[in-house]
């Protein structure tokens, strides 16, 4: 806020609080004079501004970001296939990694339309729609078919697409740095009730030069948008 905007709010909250102390006929009198100015609304910047959402070709952008989840589709023809950039970023941390000792595998990566469809309906059948809507997208809602999202494990394949990745020196060392490549850990541990799924160490979400400011705010990426 700027130094001008904050002297004016202070001077109209003083006048304000001395308006409040005159008797209601004087608060009669004084209301076609310049008693009335001093209730004018407030307007303090654009804090209300609403995050700018544009779908193009059926894609959903908020803030210029690819979005895709529970509520948010994307088409059954979209099918870009794994970003260069995905595969420069992933590449870069996996060597990263390898000189702190760490061993990074890329366990999944662009998934079309119709694969999901295929995985989706078949956790369907092993597990119930209910469960599997927890840990597996629908069709059209997975971020594996932006070609932005990549599934990561460790040496230690006991803990491929487990919550146990979780404890491996790898994401010990990534959640910390994943960021200056350009990725955020999309479903955090205590934010199932915003992303509608359960902590997913292990998937990783491309988003760029945003993702340290993503990061350093401690949110999701809906909270962070402003669409949660
Ligand atoms: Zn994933």
């Amino acid at each position: 806020m700027s130094r001008k905007l904050l002297t004016g709010l202070i001077a109209s909250a003083a006048l304000l609080m001395s308006a409040c102390s005159i008797t209601l006929d004087e608060a009669q009198t004084a209301s076609h004079g310049t008693f009335e100015k001093q209730y004018a609304p407030v307007v303090i910047g654009n804090l209300n501004a609403l995050p700018d959402i544009e779908v193009v070709n059926g894609v959903t952008y908020v803030d210029g970001i690819l979005v895709v989840n529970k509520e948010i589709p994307l088409p059954p023809d979209y099918s870009p296939g794994l970003q260069e950039e995905v595969i420069d970023a992933y590449t870069e941390m996996f060597a990263d990694g390898a000189e702190q000792g760490l061993d990074f595998t890329l366990v999944s990566d662009f998934r079309t339309y119709d694969y999901q469809a295929g995985l989706y309906n078949d956790y369907v059948a092993r597990d119930g729609r209910e469960a599997a809507d927890k840990y597996s997208a629908r069709p059209g809602h997975s971020e594996h078919q932006t070609g932005l999202a990549i599934d990561v494990g460790s040496e230690d394949s006991a803990t491929t697409l487990s919550i146990k990745f979780g404890d491996t020196p790898e994401y010990e060392w990534m959640k910390d740095v994943a960021h200056e490549y350009g990725f955020i850990v999309r479903y955090l541990e205590g934010k199932e009730e915003i992303t509608g799924y359960q902590y997913e160490p292990w998937h990783l979400r491309y988003v760029g030069n945003e993702a340290e400011a993503i990061y350093e705010s401690g949110l999701t990426l809906e909270e962070y948008l402003g669409i949660d």
